[in-house]
């Protein structure tokens, strides 16, 4: 420990000291803790204009089989700084939580009550023998109500199979430190793959698929043993919703079990950067949740897996499509959306969800009901509710930001999905994987100019990557980032450039080429 880091660590210890003294915390013999316990890194997300949650998980042997990360079953106090400066020379808020066994010593803190736009960098200290500093992460909170910044910068991320590329995404999105990061579920996934192709491996317990809550997770540690990933967290604040995998391929609300559902949701919280209004009740969980970034940006997170109707095929029948209690989300969520879309405070109305909102099927004859369970084509009659509610309440820039189909797509949303002279309400970009799929994801050629069929599908590209946008008062860039290879583990032997580049211009509600 640097002298620097004992001097400012006093404050900690201060108001660790106060907190005592008011009752609740501390009171225990301090824990031996030979190795260090932050090795799965730092993380922060959910930003407001005051604030921010900070997260770490202590684990000083993360991939210890019973999941527990080689910690004693006994409390830790964990203190954390919030500073202005990356020496933490000028700490303005610090406190002391306790690290308990039950949560897999997870550490959550909500901080409130610092400035506004503006850069912080945070870290952590166990209250052990001997004491642990963390790594720095760096973050920071929203610009305040009606202010326009200049610019936002994000990286919409999806589906990081751990086994099927290295994680250059993640190592590149880490360069740019973004305003903020979404990522759009699939972190983890529940089954390992035997692909030629693979870089690495899964961690192997003797069964095929992750289903116990030791098993969910020994999943998120061995990825963050990843140090692109967690240089990634540590770069800028998330923002991060879950979808599949995370629980069990097409996890919806007939499947799998509660118990195995309350499993994988609690190592999902454990493991994330998200407030306790995202800590699961059992099986429950409420994933749904809007951020504000000023006048530029309103950022609404939907769960589109854990109320989604009850499925019992891939291709369900016409009676039960044309349902309109067919749903991808919840008839109290699609109300909250709608709600959060009749004013539109900032230019930029962002949905951050899972899986693909446009129609993409040219043979899909919309008088037969077919789509199918894993897209919004399967639900059409609340899909065409969402899109003609946000044409009705004038939403002047609607952009859906999609994971889940491992290729990057770029769309004009258009107000009948099936008529491609139809005018256009809105746009859909939708980020490939970080690695799932490795080389290839499939076998469809990709769309290099507008689709012939349904020429408001503007480009598909099967790569490894993520999306770039910027966002300004008068034009949203998004950048298609693809991974020159996935099997080089060197990354500065990787390129992670923009393979394309579109350009929304405010009210156009339509791609034009960037
Ligand atoms: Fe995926
Ligand atoms: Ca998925």
């Amino acid at each position: 420990m640097s002298r620097l880091d004992r001097r400012s660590f006093v404050l900690g210890g201060a108001a660790a000291a106060l907190l005592t003294a008011g009752g609740g915390v501390g009171a225990q013999v301090t824990p031996q803790l030979p190795h260090d316990p932050f090795q799965l890194g730092v993380a922060s997300g959910d930003p407001t204009t005051d604030g921010f949650v900070l997260w770490t998980r202590l684990a000083p042997a993360p991939l210890n089989p019973d999941g527990l990360g080689g910690m004693p079953a006994t409390n830790v106090d964990v203190e954390w700084q919030v500073a202005t400066d990356g020496n933490f020379a000028n700490v303005v808020a610090s406190g002391i939580v306790t690290a308990v066994p039950s949560s897999a010593h997870s550490v959550h803190v909500e901080v409130s009550g610092l400035d506004h736009s503006r850069f912080y960098y945070y870290r952590f200290r166990t209250v052990s023998t001997p004491a642990h500093i963390s790594p720095r992460g760096r973050t920071r909170t929203a610009p305040g109500p009606g202010v326009m910044p200049a610019k936002m910068t994000i990286a919409v991320a999806s589906c990081a199979h751990f086994e099927e590329a290295w994680f250059h995404a993640f190592r590149q999105i880490a360069n740019d430190s973004p305003d903020l990061v979404l990522f759009l579920g699939d972190y983890t996934y529940e089954f390992s793959t035997d692909k030629d192709t693979n870089v690495r491996e899964y961690v192997d317990w003797g069964t095929d698929v992750v289903d116990t809550l030791a098993e969910y997770r020994l999943r998120y540690a061995q990825h963050r043993t990843d140090p692109a990933l967690r240089a990634a967290h540590a770069a800028a604040p998330w923002a991060v919703v879950f979808d599949d995998h995370e629980v069990k391929n097409g996890y919806h609300a007939g499947t799998p079990s509660a118990a195995q559902k309350a499993q994988a949701l609690q190592a999902w919280y454990e493991n994330m950067p998200v407030r306790a209004a995202q800590r699961p009740n059992g099986s429950a969980i409420t994933l749904y949740r809007r951020l504000e970034w000023g006048a530029l940006g309103r950022f609404h997170m939907l769960d589109t897996r854990t109320t989604r109707s009850p499925m019992a095929t891939d291709m369900p029948s016409c009676a039960t499509i044309g349902s309109p209690n067919h749903r991808m989300i919840s008839g109290t969520q699609e109300q909250w959306l709608l709600d959060g879309l009749a004013t539109h405070p900032a230019t930029w109305d962002l949905i951050g969800q899972q899986v693909f909102f446009a129609n993409r099927d040219p043979d899909r004859d919309p008088t037969t009901c077919d789509g199918g369970s894993e897209s919004w084509d399967g639900y059409r009659q609340q899909r065409d509710r969402i899109a003609a509610g946000w044409v009705t309440r004038g939403v002047p820039n609607p952009v859906m930001l999609t994971g889940d189909v491992h290729r990057h797509w770029a769309v004009d949303l258009l107000q009948n999905p099936y008529n491609s002279n139809s005018a256009h309400i809105g746009v859909e970009l939708v980020t490939t994987s970080v690695s799932s799929g490795g080389p290839r994801a499939s076998t469809e050629p990709d769309i290099l100019q507008p689709h012939p069929v349904m020429p408001y599908i503007k480009y598909r590209r099967d790569r490894r990557g993520y999306v770039r946008c910027t966002l300004t008062a008068a034009d949203l860039t998004a950048e298609f980032m693809t991974v020159s290879s996935t099997t080089e583990p060197d990354f500065s032997r990787v390129t992670v450039t923009p393979d394309r580049r579109f350009v929304v211009p405010a009210g156009q509600r339509r791609l034009m080429p960037g």
